[in-house]
């Protein structure tokens, strides 16, 4: 056999990341893997089975990243493999419309009320940047409202105060991002309403979209305030403009129809587009963006908006990704719900223990930890914590054989294979890790 790279030759993490930082800036193709903000030598993992991931070194840890949500099932699922071998066997990429891609299409129309049609892409950064240009096309406006500590992908407009991988590295936004671009981007603090309906009283009749995250996830957990959403939706309508709901991270983890289910749903507020990504790919790149029928019409080859992609809609990734659709299941909710109330409870009574002031954050089964006392409704809140606590607790958890998310501005995932074991072993990580953050 004729192996391009052979795993079980990886030195050790230290040795690939020597290799890896020669050939790839900072050593990493994503900037928070790097462990910039922790410190240490990133993991280099080199095999994944259920709550597990194994590094280069041979060491297994408990994993609470999950691939940064994909891994809904745990790693390795049977059912997820077995798609993707059935359809590596029919060829990998044909770049004509095929069968995979109709029935994830399917299956996210039916989960989801406000996706009457939906356009697959191959990432969620993909996915916003349509649809924020869907959103332009529709309206013939050029703003687009966001709100700091919000992230969207790494779309050049909506880089202005992007949350977590921005604020892991404290830049306040990114170089090479031209002020004519970020000029047509309004940003407000999350959770105040007052601002919203200030930005469009200023300018009236101009801003294309208001996007958000459903529930922000990425300046750590920071739900939305009651009605929050409900209000966003309503002041976007009244002036003519789109609401763009970004669950690139929330869509299909929160419930069967993601956030939405948990909110929208139940409020009675409805977005014009959706944005998707990680669980319907399964591991594999898959995005998508969908909503109002009227507004995805205008979309090429229909419509005068132009969005396109070679591998959109590839046969491997929308196996994958509607294997892993179907196990998400009011079961599989249920598990993640109880499991990441448990954990989420162990882990701040573990820090109370220690007297390391913290606050929990939940939105549905998503939750993360501020290192400080306060309670964090939006981006400055966040910043106000103790990073530094954050990556002791980390370094004292990796060295224990649990793998946290390695930045102080990240969700927690669980997975429908976290199971007692998994948890029992979180547990017994924690007293140590909280003293080392004391
Ligand atoms: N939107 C949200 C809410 C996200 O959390 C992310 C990624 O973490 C994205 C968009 C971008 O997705 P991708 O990394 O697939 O481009």
């Amino acid at each position: 056999m004729n192996d391009h790279f052979d795993v079980t030759a990886a030195p050790n993490s230290a040795a690939l990341f020597a290799r890896a930082s020669r050939v790839t800036p900072g050593g990493v193709n994503s900037p928070v893997r790097a462990f910039r903000s922790v410190g240490g030598t990133p993991r280099f993992m080199s095999s994944g089975r259920g709550a597990y991931i194994t590094d280069a070194d041979g060491k297994e840890y408990v994993d609470l990243v999950g691939s940064w949500g994909p891994m809904i099932l745990g790693h390795s699922h049977p059912d997820v493999i077995a798609a993707v071998r059935a359809a590596v066997d029919r060829g990998l990429s044909f770049g004509t419309p095929g069968v995979g891609e109709v029935a994830l299409g399917e299956e996210i129309v039916a989960r989801v009320a406000p996706v009457e049609q939906v356009r697959l892409v191959s990432s969620g950064t993909e996915a916003t940047m349509s649809a924020i240009r869907l959103a332009r096309g529709f309206t013939g406006r050029p703003k687009i409202l966001k709100f700091a500590g919000c992230y969207h992908g790494h779309v050049d407009a909506l880089l202005a105060s992007a949350g977590s991988g921005v604020a892991t590295f404290a830049l306040p936004d990114s170089a090479g991002v031209t002020r004519s671009t970020t000029a047509e981007v309004i940003v407000v603090p999350y959770n105040d309403i007052e601002a919203v309906r200030a930005a469009f009283a200023a300018e009236p009749g101009v801003i294309a979209a208001v996007i958000t995250e459903a529930a922000a996830a990425n300046m750590g957990v920071v739900p939305p305030l009651d009605g929050f959403n409900a209000e966003l939706a309503s002041i976007a309508h009244a002036d003519g403009a789109l609401l763009i709901s970004d669950e690139v991270m929330t869509g299909f983890r929160l419930s069967r129809s993601g956030m939405f289910g948990l909110d929208g749903a139940r409020q009675g507020w409805t977005p014009d587009l959706m944005t998707f990504g990680k669980v319907i790919g399964g591991g594999l790149p898959v995005g998508a963006f969908g909503g109002r029928a009227d507004v995805m019409s205008l979309l090429a080859p229909l419509g005068p908006v132009y969005q396109a992609g070679t591998l959109s809609g590839n046969p491997i990734a929308t196996a994958a990704g509607l294997a892993n659709l179907q196990g998400c299941t009011d079961d599989l909710y249920r598990h993640l719900d109880a499991t990441a109330l448990a954990l989420g409870d162990l882990a701040s009574a573990a820090l109370a223990a220690a007297g390391v002031p913290h606050r929990l954050q939940r939105a549905g089964n998503l939750f993360s930890i501020f290192f400080g006392p306060d309670e964090v409704r939006n981006y400055d809140d966040a910043r106000r914590q103790n990073t530094t606590a954050f990556a002791a607790f980390f370094h004292s958890m990796l060295d224990a054989g649990v793998y946290l998310p390695p930045s102080a501005y990240e969700a927690w995932f669980v997975s429908g294979a976290h199971d007692d074991t998994a948890l029992a072993r979180i547990a017994d990580a924690l007293p140590a890790a909280a003293q080392a953050a004391a």
